[in-house]
């Protein structure tokens, strides 16, 4: 049953969305309405996916491409540069992450129709609010759903990610699951510089309105509670992890090795503290990388 379902996302980009998202929280989505809106589900318990074999699934086409298997209503061909780009992903994914590559299928369903995707969506998942994408993670299946339009590159991008993490790290924090996929969700060529996410937190340090906080991140569990500085912050994180040196990749990497046999794992909190930085250093590091890639941004 839908409801069984854990809504881990709620950021949302059009009006629709906010109407039809009120029970999860989106107050932020009314101050950012051209904010990217992706969302991605988890089962709370495990269940069969009801829908798996519905007649209004996509099936005019099917394609596969590597460990995807693209279902869409229109006529798609296997080298579109999309495809090849969703495919290349998961190299990118598995290599910045040092995570291995498994076969476990991620199955992408493409409507052409933004009609027929949002009939899908509210006849399938009626607890859902509605979303230009999202991800879905049951007991047997990887499944991202999308319509296509301006940003479904972009959209794709971030729900793959989720799909080809989860096919090997099935439970990970909510937090770092969304900042990994906002790093990813980023054309290649931008290497995870996420600008939206840099402009943003750089408007609220001016404020004096944040600052970097693991733990606060950490605390979150639903995404009734995430905000548009939350899925910032958490790219910024990923990003500062990834990018400023080997020892702080590792630690990423490490721990999700870790979570892969232990998800109950110490969190990143814990094992920044048993680095020479301290978490408080940590965070000052994070907050000056942001100050750089903001100046770095303005003097382009
Ligand atoms: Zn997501």
């Amino acid at each position: 049953m839908p409801l069984n379902f854990q809504t881990y996302l709620s950021k949302s980009a059009c009006l629709a969305v906010c109407i039809l998202s009120t029970a999860v929280g989106c107050a932020h989505m009314m101050t950012a309405p051209n904010w990217n809106a992706v969302a991605h589900y988890s089962p709370a318990d495990g269940i069969a996916a009801a829908w798996d074999h519905a007649a209004d699934l996509p099936s005019r086409t099917e394609l596969t491409a590597g460990q995807l298997i693209i279902h869409a209503d229109f006529p798609l061909a296997g080298q579109h540069r999309l495809v090849r780009d969703l495919e290349a992903l998961r190299t990118d994914v598995s290599q910045e992450l040092g995570l291995p590559i498994t076969d476990e299928p991620v199955h992408v369903y493409l409507f052409e129709k933004p009609d027929r995707y949002q009939a899908f969506a509210a006849s399938h998942f009626p607890a859902f609010p509605a979303r230009r994408a999202f991800f879905v993670e049951s007991d047997t299946k990887l499944s991202v759903f999308a319509h296509w339009q301006d940003r479904v590159a972009e959209d794709l991008r971030h729900e793959t990610t989720h799909g080809y993490v989860h096919a090997v790290v099935p439970t990970l924090p909510l937090w770092l699951d969304e900042g990994i996929a906002e790093f990813f969700e980023l054309p290649r060529v931008e290497q995870g510089l996420h600008r939206e996410h840099i402009a943003h937190l750089s408007g609220r340090l001016l404020e004096g309105t944040w600052s970097p906080n693991i733990e606060r991140l950490e605390s979150l569990e639903s995404a009734a509670e995430l905000s548009q500085d939350h899925y910032a912050e958490a790219w910024c994180w990923v990003h500062w992890m990834l990018r400023t040196s080997p020892q702080h990749r590792s630690l990423l990497q490490d721990y999700l090795t870790d979570l892969r046999r232990n998800h109950k794992t110490a969190p990143l909190s814990v094992r920044f503290r048993q680095t020479d930085e301290s978490l408080a250093e940590s965070s000052s590091a994070v907050r000056v990388h942001l100050e750089k890639m903001a100046s770095n941004a303005d003097n382009r």
